[in-house]
């Protein structure tokens, strides 16, 4: 079985390698010519020239890009340029990986459904830390008999395989874990400056709040490493970020849910994103924050 790899990025490419090293046939594709000849290179894989030569020749094709609109366009073509869905013969099966929005999955699913190819969506938590040590949670949606299908390449890039449940599943599940962490990340930011104008030092804070119950995810994994050292490059960009919160609030809106939390929580990164870009990394909600009250985290 061939599998076609599309979007060598920050997370696809240690991803892409996991599956290399594995022993899995891949043909790898991006805009970016030059990290799919790196790729080849170092891993042997076959550089597919464009969307028709993945379609034609692997069974499964993977996508792990920016949103689900570049995997609409990837898979049904876009001013004039062929999708993949042309050439994908029936029976094959599109694995997109990132994290895309739910109702363009359950759309997308149908129309390929009606080409009789098969969707599973299985977007991923854990960043390029956990990309590249293949301990991933990926969350899966999809039909189990299509779900089963993917199951030993999810083994490889995963340590946990959540199913979720239908077809779009795994894209809601992880929009909303993205709102939690975005919310765990920024809540901390704020009692680190709230604590450090008390007088409090923001590493021995780290260090409390990591033996205690406020602990979570970003102080555990993101404020010594990103923040307090001041690198800012977990590898995770605010374009990225908003656009998982924009989801989760959409998701609010559709299912008819107040949902001030994600309301604010969007509103912050999206300041934090005014202020230095899509490109910057989310954890520079971090340093709006601290510019915004004109303090710094360095010891006192
Ligand atoms: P990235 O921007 O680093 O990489 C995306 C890659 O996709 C790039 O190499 C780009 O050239 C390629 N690409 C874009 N459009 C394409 C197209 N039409 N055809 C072919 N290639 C195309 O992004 P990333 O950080 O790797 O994130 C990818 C997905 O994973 C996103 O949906 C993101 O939300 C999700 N995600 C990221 C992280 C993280 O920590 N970075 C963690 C979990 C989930």
């Amino acid at each position: 079985m061939r599998i076609g790899f599309i979007g060598l990025g920050n997370m696809g490419l240690p991803m892409a390698a996991n599956l290399a090293r594995a022993g899995q046939k891949l043909i790898v594709y991006d805009l970016n010519r030059k990290v799919v000849d790196k790729f080849v290179e170092e891993f042997g894989a076959s550089p597919a020239n464009g969307l028709e030569s993945v379609a034609e020749n692997a069974d499964i094709v993977i996508t792990i890009v920016p949103t689900g609109k570049d995997v609409r366009r990837i898979v049904m073509g876009q001013d004039g340029e062929p999708g993949l869905a042309g050439s994908m013969a029936k029976g094959k099966l599109l694995l997109d990986m990132s994290s895309s929005d739910p109702t363009g999955t359950v759309a997308l699913a149908k129309e390929l459904a009606e080409r009789g190819i098969a969707m599973v969506d299985a977007p991923v938590s854990g960043g390029v830390r956990r990309a590249t040590d293949g301990s991933l949670a990926i969350m899966v949606g999809g039909g189990k008999g299509d779900v089963d299908r993917c199951r030993a390449l999810l083994d490889i890039m995963g340590g946990q395989i959540f199913d979720c449940g239908p077809v779009g599943s795994g894209h809601a599940m992880k929009a909303l874990n993205n709102m939690l962490s975005a919310v765990g990340l920024a809540a901390a930011g704020e009692a680190l400056i709230i604590g450090k104008q008390f007088g409090l030092d923001p590493a021995v804070m780290v260090d409390t709040i990591n033996r205690s119950t406020g602990r979570n995810n970003a102080t555990e994994v993101k404020f010594h490493q990103f923040v307090l050292s001041g690198a800012y490059n977990a590898g995770f960009t605010n374009g990225l970020m908003l656009k998982d919160l924009t989801t989760a609030q959409d998701l609010a809106r559709a299912t008819g849910v107040s949902a001030p939390f994600t309301a604010l929580i969007r509103e912050v990164y999206a300041a934090a994103l005014a202020q230095y870009g899509p490109a910057s990394d989310h954890t520079e909600v971090v340093r709006w924050q601290l510019e915004s009250s004109k303090v710094k985290l360095g010891k006192k």
